[in-house]
């Protein structure tokens, strides 16, 4: 998503989440891009709303709006469609006590709020995405259940070692020890995305440890490779062909949900849901 504002005229730096309320139409356009690719499962625009990142851009009055405007756009997006409505919540943007300044009561708080205006505006699901500690992801499962979500679906973000030899989250988790937790705190749902040097065959391996660790389905978004910088921007260039290859290993390896992170856009799904209703007939 992030990609995709920059692409329609978002400034880095600025709120794009905001753009739910003075742009909709912006975002209603990316998001019927996803719907007419072949997308089952959209993901709100609402990454960054929960009220302590909201405050970086003063938009903090405005955090339930925003994301009930995030749930109303992929509901538009999908006109009528069968398609589920994935609400969105990314990380809080800090760090928790006693390595950063936020208490856990605050960014519980956040969390409650955001996620309940994603459940009250109709999210079939939240989405607790690009974690890399356990206890902030405990604070965003524990936030979706109390909201009353009908699934919760937790995402880490894992990055891969310097000697190439594994991978784990910034702050230390495994796949194994992620999807153990998540199980016990009554995620339905266990993922991963975006991360460093995850692509799709790193993707893949995450999925077979995941497997091991739990019975759960498993979701995955890479990124589109490996970001770059061009002319001062940060590039991401694996293209669908190069990417859709890695679709039919993350099946075999028995990933329930695929789609993509960081760089990618509306043609990469296109091409993963090419290769994920060519397996799913194959296999029929
Ligand atoms: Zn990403």
């Amino acid at each position: 998503m992030g990609t995709q504002l920059m692409l329609a005229g978002l400034e880095q730096g600025n709120c794009g989440e905001a753009w739910n309320l003075t742009h909709p139409e912006r975002v209603l356009a990316i998001q019927r891009r996803y719907a007419e690719a072949g997308s089952d499962c959209i993901l709100t625009n609402t990454f960054g709303a929960s009220r302590i990142m909201l405050h970086r851009h003063a938009n903090e009055g405005q955090t339930v709006a925003i994301n009930r405007a995030g749930v109303e756009i992929v509901r538009q997006a999908f006109d009528g469609k069968p398609g589920y409505i994935i609400g969105d919540i990314g990380p809080f943007g800090g760090l928790l006590e006693p390595y950063g300044d936020f208490s856990e009561a605050v960014v519980r708080e956040a969390f409650q709020e955001q996620a309940q205006a994603l459940v009250d505006g109709g999210a079939d699901a939240i989405l607790i995405e690009t974690q890399t500690s356990l206890e902030e992801l405990l604070l965003g499962l524990e936030a979706a259940r109390q909201a009353g979500a009908n699934c919760v679906i937790g995402s880490m973000a894992y990055d891969v070692t310097l000697d190439g030899s594994t991978f784990r989250t910034m702050m230390g988790v495994d796949p194994e020890r992620a999807a153990r937790f998540m199980e016990e705190h009554g995620a339905d749902i266990v993922a991963l995305n975006c991360g460093t040097g995850m692509d799709m065959e790193r993707a893949r391996q995450a999925v077979v440890r995941y497997k091991q660790a739990t019975a759960l389905p498993v979701m995955v978004q890479p990124n589109a490779g490996q970001p770059k910088l061009v002319n001062m921007k940060v590039v991401y260039d694996e293209t669908p062909e190069q990417m859709v290859r890695g679709v039919r290993p993350l099946l075999e390896a028995g990933a329930n949900l695929i789609g993509a992170c960081c760089g990618s856009t509306p043609e990469h799904i296109r091409a993963f849901r090419a290769a994920m209703d060519a397996y799913e007939n194959q296999t029929l």
